[in-house]
């Protein structure tokens, strides 16, 4: 039997989930020599960023897909983080098939699961693999799962309708109706099985986050205080996307950049499951138009589910098509648009990039941080406005446009906003205090910094768990 320590990781649906743990991956692999299979749960054909991004897995790295779960039976309205958690739990026996043949192939030591597949446990357990999480949002989302059964069981009423301010430890004090997503209905499915997985993560042997102390100084102070029968906490984070595929600028954009002055250029995402609405996307069109500023924008199709895309991010229509008419003509030269899907990696690290326009996905945040890139923040679901309120409110390197009373951030304001990032004297303040993170997020990775440290001690610790099977 081949000794090299192996880790198998599954990973919930979602590219926002997939690139950090393949990041996460990378860095065992290359730095530990601790290799991984990929296992992964879906319903269907998985989309072609999904497929493009598991084919290109560097050496070491596989993975297996596991036969898709059927979902006939859920209702159109089941939320995301319903399916997500099903998709595991429903996977559970041809997980185990999976794990039989690892088992027998590998020195297996680990299974490490994101956030909503802590049913994949039991089967780690049944095979003595020891469990871990890699959490890849925020230390403050973590804070609020760990704390959320107390928060459960404290609590009669809605959180939204709480007088006060939620007080995760450690954390800046959140209204309510700011919490995730999720957690809004505590009536529906997606709560429960959010409380679900949230007790579940007491079985973890350890919890890897995707921050650092930087960026995230009060959350991770008080996830990394012992408290008997907490998982160790490792902040590994900014674990970024650093790969690209041979036909990255398909579209051409990163060529267009090239062509425009230092820092001029605003990239407006909404991550892969982003969508507007039709209102929406025409206000915004409008906003960057009437801005005169440059831009690359990744268009959507719209959609009154602010998730759509997120199981699919390449839709089903020509997202352009639903532009306002001659809005490609008129901004033509100042702006560059992109359907569905961009290189945002190397769009954000290009010296014409001066902005960010994003959804808040912590991927997207760590994204810019690590470039250096100022942000206007635009929360649609999820976890984003609770990273919305950190960016603004907490480490101050972001705008935040006030939506108007229809439930639409107009055109007026969108330009504002984006004239004051690139131009205006609140961009310089901004611009100086993300350059200030940038080099602290290269100092913790750097050969001795904090995360780079952190990640050496958990590696070591599973390569033990090797030899102790030896
Ligand atoms: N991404 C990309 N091109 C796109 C949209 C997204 O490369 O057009 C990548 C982005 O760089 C990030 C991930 O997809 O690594 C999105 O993760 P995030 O946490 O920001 O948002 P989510 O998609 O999970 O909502």
């Amino acid at each position: 039997m081949e000794r090299t320590p192996h880790i198998a990781i599954v990973p919930s649906p979602g590219m926002g989930h997939l690139i950090p743990l393949v990041e996460f991956a990378k860095m065992l692999k290359n730095n530990h020599n601790i290799s991984a299979t990929f296992i992964i749960p879906n319903d269907g054909p998985l989309s072609i960023s999904q497929k493009a991004f598991l084919d290109s897995l560097p050496m070491g790295l596989n993975h297996i897909i596991l036969p898709p779960v059927n979902f006939d039976d859920l209702p159109q309205n089941t939320q995301m983080e319903t399916r997500i958690s099903l998709m595991v739990t429903r996977s559970l026996d041809s997980l185990r098939e999976a794990f039989k043949s690892l088992v027998a192939e590998h020195n297996m030591v680990a299974l490490f699961i994101d956030l909503f597949g802590t049913d994949a446990f039991d089967v780690a357990i049944e095979f003595d693999v020891s469990p871990y999480v890699f959490f890849p949002s925020t230390a403050m989302a973590l804070s609020l799962f760990l704390y959320l059964p107390k928060l459960d069981q404290m609590t009669s009423c809605e959180y939204r309708d709480l007088p006060e301010p939620v007080q995760i430890p450690g954390c800046l004090p959140v209204r309510g109706q700011d919490l995730l997503d999720p957690v809004q209905d505590r009536k529906n499915d997606a709560y429960k099985w959010v409380l679900h997985n949230a007790k579940r993560y007491m079985m973890a042997e350890g919890i890897a986050v995707n921050s650092f102390k930087e960026l995230e100084g009060g959350a991770l102070k008080a996830l990394l205080e012992a408290e008997p029968g907490k998982p160790k906490i490792y902040p590994v984070g900014p674990l970024i996307q650093t790969g690209s595929s041979s036909d990255v600028d398909a579209s051409g954009c990163l060529k267009w950049l090239d062509g425009q002055p230092c820092g001029s250029v605003l990239y407006i995402s909404f991550g892969s499951g982003g969508t507007l609405s039709s209102n929406q996307l025409n206000e915004l069109a409008m906003g960057l138009e009437l801005s005169e500023q440059r831009f690359i924008w990744v268009v959507r199709s719209p959609s009154d589910q602010a998730n759509a895309t997120y199981f699919n991010s390449h839709g089903h229509k020509d997202p352009l098509g639903f532009l306002p008419k001659g809005f490609l003509e008129r901004t033509k030269g100042n702006g560059f648009v992109v359907s569905s899907w961009a290189p945002q990696a190397q769009i954000l690290s290009h010296s014409s990039t001066g902005g960010f326009l994003t959804h808040c996905g912590w991927n997207s945040i760590l994204e810019t941080v690590v470039h250096g890139v100022p942000v206007i923040a635009w929360p649609l679901y999820a976890e984003q406005k609770m990273n919305a309120v950190s960016l603004t409110e907490g480490i101050k390197v972001a705008l935040r446009p006030t939506v108007g009373e229809n439930g639409i951030i107009g055109r007026v304001e969108i330009a504002r906003v984006v004239k004051s990032l690139l131009e205006g004297e609140e961009g310089k303040a901004i611009r100086s205090r993300i350059r200030d993170l940038k080099d602290a997020a290269a100092n913790v990775i750097s050969k001795d910094g904090c995360s780079t440290k952190t990640l050496d001690k958990l590696a070591s610790l599973l390569k033990n768990k090797n030899k102790l099977s030896l």
